[in-house]
């Protein structure tokens, strides 16, 4: 059941010239349907927060239309945009109990006493905030804070990276927290992340923006197996694609001294072209433990990572690294310190996620195979996906 009057966000080719002349946003579509979770991901830099606070009035938007459900919001101020914001620190009155500050809350609109004190035990108990309705906040632990600052009546959440202040731990916690209570309230959100991995977990849909540009918007599932681009293939998913130049024809795929036979109907198969080849580290496996029909390569690890249920393999492959300006800005986001790792090799490295049961060793060869149903292909020039169709395709389905 929806506690909460709900409605979509729509943006109609949104720009942003700020008054230096600096063109943060480029002309955006983006829709945000009636209570969904969407989350705009990107590098630092990108835009992110400039696109939150137009949506939230609190920075001019300089081209295009703004709807909140159906109005046309674009010149309202702030307050009358029926939006909450949630920032890292949630806006909680210290001498207020819960109650107070829930009611508080409905009282900025307007509602008759009798109703908001319904209305407050009704929220409480949806929340699971009802039998603390009398304490402080300072008596609450963060994630019942965070409860209780959510209680608005707003159309919309706008959040500006609210976990970013927490610790790893405490951040899953409130990330499921988050989830669910969008489950229960299925309010409109648009959540703002650097962090792909949240991202990747929150998001029913995510977009993503480069340089003020959106580059893809569609589920976590889509973005990692059908990325449109060089820039989402390196940015999504940890740790990030293996990327290398290599030729296609007849049927194979070289590169770095290796020859791969394509399966039949493959989205490279038929390309007779150079590309560059994308393959996700969880698209290797221990050769022992790979369909029989899987190529096989011997590789030599220069670092092993045991993360306990897999174990990633970092090994040098016989080609140059990829280093054009969409990977390079996509490297610069991800924590993993691959880049910083062995930095004077200038070889492209490759990492293969394997079972964490198998025996590796740094500078012991190894034997892995690759399933060659899942490759991408990119065009070395622009960075699109040469398998476009295959993935439109597979997202309509
Ligand atoms: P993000 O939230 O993705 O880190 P921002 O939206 O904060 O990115 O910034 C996007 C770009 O706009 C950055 O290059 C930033 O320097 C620039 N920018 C932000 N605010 C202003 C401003 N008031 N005037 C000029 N440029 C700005």
């Amino acid at each position: 059941p929806r506690g909460f009057v709900v409605a979509g966000i729509r943006l109609e080719g949104v720009g942003k010239t700020y008054p230096n002349g600096y063109r943060a946003i480029e002309s955006i579509d983006l829709e945000i349907a009636d209570g969904e979770f969407l989350v705009l991901v990107g590098p630092s830099g990108c835009g992110k927060s400039t696109l939150l606070r137009m949506v939230a009035g609190l920075e001019e938007i300089t081209g295009g239309t703004l709807w909140i459900g159906d109005r046309d919001v674009t010149d309202l101020a702030p307050r009358n945009r029926d939006i909450a914001m949630v920032f890292q620190n949630y806006a909680l009155y210290p001498h207020m109990t819960v109650r107070e500050n829930l009611e508080f809350a409905l009282k900025l609109r307007k509602t008759d006493k009798q109703q908001r004190a319904k209305r407050v035990d009704e929220v409480a108990k949806i929340l699971g905030l009802d039998v603390m309705l009398d304490r402080k906040p300072g008596q609450l632990s963060g994630g019942q804070r965070q409860r209780v600052a959510m209680v608005r009546e707003p159309k919309a959440f706008l959040m500006d990276e609210p976990l970013s202040n927490l610790d790893a731990k405490l951040r899953v916690t409130m990330r499921a927290e988050l989830a669910r209570l969008h489950e229960r309230l299925a309010t409109t959100t648009l959540y703002v992340t650097h962090d792909q991995v949240e991202a990747m977990t929150l998001g029913q849909r995510v977009a993503v923006l480069r340089d003020g540009y959106l580059q893809q918007v569609d589920t976590p599932q889509n973005l990692f197996h059908h990325p449109a681009n060089l820039f989402v293939a390196a940015f999504i998913g940890s740790p990030s694609m293996n990327l290398v130049e290599a030729q296609v024809s007849g049927g194979r795929v070289r590169f770095a001294g290796q020859e791969l036979v394509l399966p039949e109907g493959s989205a490279l198969a038929g390309l007779e072209r150079s590309v560059i080849l994308g393959i996700r580290p969880s698209d290797f496996a221990h050769a022992d433990a790979a369909h029989a029909s899987w190529p096989r390569m011997q590789v030599v690890p220069a670092v092993v990572e045991e993360l306990g249920a897999e174990t990633n393999l970092i090994f040098p492959i016989d080609a140059p690294r990829v280093q054009t300006d969409a990977v390079k800005a996509a490297a610069d986001t991800h924590d993993d310190d691959e880049g910083a790792l062995l930095a004077d090799d200038q070889r492209a490295l490759f990492t293969a996620r394997i079972d964490g049961r198998r025996d590796a060793r740094p500078g012991q060869p190894i034997e892995v195979a690759l399933d060659v149903n899942h490759l991408h292909a990119f065009d070395p020039e622009s960075g699109e996906t040469l398998a476009r169709e295959r993935a439109t395709a597979a997202a309509g389905a």
